[in-house]
């Protein structure tokens, strides 16, 4: 029954992404009247997402009974995280080597669009962005990292609590039920949702043809990402496939949702709670499956990183700009670096790449360059940024699972 209803409402979405994509070509413009229905479907999906994290994280984290289990758990997730997104940067950067991007491009009027502004970046400021002075504003401000961190924190504290912090635990257990029974009801409403934020999104690019232009414009560089992204997607196959012994094609169709609503909101925290559930349905291991999405959501881009690298040597070319092989290397730490630091909203990349390009010393106004396209190449990352975090997710339930 389950099955069923989780096959039919991912036809559904595809059908739904497909019917929104030959809308928006068609009808352009036209289509912006139906923008308030994907927004209604993005904010829906959002106002789960704090109190789904904290849930999550803090059954999750109590569940896993001792600090050792939780060490583990942490220490795999974070290795499982810098080995797939040093691949991911490392793919990018053959890609525009291969591809050559930005040879040839012109630098026209698009270089004067405003330069994104991104905080502080060092590595002291990334210690420091782990915590917040309130833990309620960061929740308002849906900053997701200190309060994953306040949660682990609070979850380490109720397990050393024994009998008197075991009806708090039960409390957030249930709280987490009663959210992914939320995401069920919400998920009814999933394709009119899809639809209506790709087809106003293509009509607001200006219709099929205005979108073919921009493409064209930038042919090379998106097929440099696109192409990047799909091989890096066959790598995370094949990890899951070694690694944990599963079918791919059957954990494809349980998450397949999930990669379409990152699709289609272009953020891994909209899309988280469609992500939860996409990985119960596949069986991983439930603790694994609390702890490291949420985390994987905030800090886990592969896609990001890819995106990064290839942008960066994009631009590098479309300017004439030799980078020799110690400078791409900066570029592979700093665009692993920014992807981390990347929030997991639309365009968010777009602004962290401002890290990338500064390490090279590479023109801030390049940037200008890529944004034509950003919007559809975005929606194309976030989708590998959650199957990254899926496949993380399977393969560290299936090293610590019970
Ligand atoms: N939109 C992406 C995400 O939410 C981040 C990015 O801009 O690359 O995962």
């Amino acid at each position: 029954m389950r099955l069923n209803g989780e096959r039919l409402l991912a036809w559904a979405m595809g059908f739904a992404i497909i019917a929104g994509g030959v809308s928006g070509y068609w009808w352009g413009d036209a289509m912006q009247s139906v923008a308030w229905l994907g927004q209604l479907f993005l904010t829906t999906l959002k106002m789960l997402i704090v109190p789904l994290v904290a849930a999550s994280i803090i059954s999750g984290v109590a569940g896993l009974g001792d600090v050792r289990s939780l060490g583990r758990m942490g220490g795999l997730s974070v290795a499982y995280y810098t080995v797939t997104t040093f691949i991911a940067v490392t793919i990018g950067l053959v890609m525009a080597n291969l591809w050559q991007p930005g040879i040839g491009m012109s630098l026209g009027s698009d270089l004067h669009a405003p330069i994104p502004k991104v905080g502080d970046v060092g590595v002291t400021d990334l210690i420091l962005s782990l915590v917040y002075p309130n833990i309620i504003a960061a929740a308002a401000d849906m900053k997701l990292l200190p309060i994953i961190v306040f949660c682990i924190v609070f979850a380490a504290a109720l397990s050393t609590l024994g009998e008197r912090g075991r009806p708090v635990v039960a409390f957030f257990e249930g709280l987490n039920e009663a959210m992914m029974t939320m995401v069920h009801w919400i998920m009814v409403f999933a394709p009119v949702g899809v639809f209506a934020l790709i087809a106003s999104r293509l009509g607001a690019a200006g219709g099929g043809e205005a979108f073919m232009a921009q493409i064209g414009g930038l042919a090379k560089y998106t097929l440099a990402v696109t192409s990047g992204l799909l091989v890096h997607a066959m790598v995370l196959c094949a990890l899951l496939a070694v690694l944990t012994r599963r079918v791919v094609t059957e954990y494809l169709g349980h998450v397949g949702t999930a990669l379409m609503t990152a699709f289609s909101t272009a953020s891994s925290s909209a899309a988280l709670p469609v992500t939860m559930d996409g990985v119960k349905a596949a069986g991983v291991d439930e603790k694994a499956r609390r702890f490291v999405l949420p985390l994987g959501a905030t800090i886990n881009m592969d896609g990001t990183a890819l995106y990064e690298a290839v942008a960066a040597l994009f631009i590098a070319q479309a300017y004439g700009i030799d980078l020799s092989l110690g400078q791409q290397i900066l570029v592979l730490v700093t665009a692993a670096m920014a992807a981390i630091g990347a929030a997991g909203i639309p365009e968010a990349g777009l602004v962290t790449m401002v890290i990338v390009l500064e390490a090279v010393g590479l023109p801030l106004e390049g940037i200008g360059l890529l944004l034509a396209i950003d919007w559809f190449l975005d929606r194309c990352r976030t989708a590998v940024n959650v199957f990254g975090d899926t496949v993380g997710a399977a393969v560290i339930g299936h090293r610590t699972g019970s």
